[in-house]
């Protein structure tokens, strides 16, 4: 029904859309590779500097000597003097970036480092397994572009949450709500993106009907009253909400198997014979046989189409 409802809204925008997803994948791209090289490029500069010995510190006026002193201690490096830092200073000082030893600054850039190797691997993954590279519709593409975008926005969240020195438990709760929330939108801009992928058609064999004879290929059956049976294997799990459907033959006056690979063959006896057992699992197999008119003569196709299996007449029959 979402499927259907989206290719609506698809053939009303039109190529008002097509432009809109191509700009929204560009922008989602642009964010993904931001996050991915903003940190990187940080680390690089940052063990430049550490190499040439530029280290951040706090540094505040003595008032008793006049010098400028750097905050590492509660008195003066030069003079001794008390310098009498208040104590929620000292709190912020202790959770950001200042004053770092080199082995915390080393610690932080390997952390850091494998954090963007992790996301970089995880977005690669899941981008080539779902197929996202390549959106086959507009409103996909733009689903897509939205998904990569909030994804974007949720690696660098979390690179704060998890990061080093990336602020206070308030700045971290509040960014790891802000995680939450971008997480349940990425599941949602996902889910639209599948659904607006447009489903898959298959020819699976080609009927030629003449009168009252339906033939496959060399041979041919019998029909009666122009209806021309399908039959098929039905497998659904109605809890997990998963359906496979298998073509096994056209049906007539007899029955004329459909051509099959063997491996599809082997998965069809399985599941057949074993659906008894399957069934107390929660998977129901069972045969179906759909009944097709086929008043006019001419050459139909048996198509899959995801889960659901028709036959259709060419329009210009050849
Ligand atoms: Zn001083």
């Amino acid at each position: 029904m979402l499927s259907s409802l989206l290719r609506t809204i698809e053939q009303g925008f039109g190529p008002l859309l097509s432009s809109a997803s191509d700009i929204a994948f560009l922008i989602g791209v642009l964010m993904l590779a931001y996050v991915i090289l903003a940190p990187s490029i940080r680390i690089f500069v940052e063990m430049q500097a550490a190499n040439v010995g530029i280290s951040r510190e706090w540094i505040m006026h003595c008032v008793s000597c006049r010098r400028m002193t750097v905050v590492s201690a509660s008195e003066c490096e030069y003079c001794g003097h008390k310098l009498n830092i208040p104590w929620p200073v000292r709190l912020r000082q202790a959770f950001s970036r200042g004053s770092e030893p080199h082995w915390l600054e080393v610690t932080r850039w390997i952390y850091t480092f494998l954090g963007i190797i992790a996301f970089t691997l995880i977005t690669v993954v899941a981008f080539s397994l779902s197929g996202a590279w390549s959106p086959q519709s507009p409103l996909e593409k733009l689903f897509v572009g939205l998904s990569l975008l909030t994804w974007a926005g949720l690696g660098w969240l979390l690179g704060r949450v998890f990061g080093i020195g990336t602020g206070g438990p308030v700045s971290r709760l509040r960014d790891a709500v802000f995680s939450l929330a971008l997480a349940a939108l990425l599941l949602t801009t996902t889910t639209l993106a599948s659904a607006a992928r447009p489903v898959e058609e298959t020819v699976i064999a080609q009927v030629r009907v003449d009168g009252q004879v339906a033939q496959l290929g060399s041979e041919a059956i019998a029909l009666v009253g122009y209806q021309l049976g399908l039959e098929y294997v039905h497998v659904e799990h109605a809890f997990a909400g998963f359906r496979w459907v298998a073509p096994l033959a056209i049906v007539g006056a007899r029955r004329l198997e459909l051509p099959m690979d063997e491996r599809q063959r082997r998965v069809t006896n399985f599941l057949w014979n074993h659906a008894g057992t399957l069934s107390e699992r929660g998977l129901v197999v069972r045969k179906r046989t759909d009944q097709f008119m086929v008043r006019e003569s001419g050459l139909y196709a048996i198509v899959l189409r995801g889960d659901e299996i028709t036959i259709r007449q060419y329009a210009n029959p050849s």
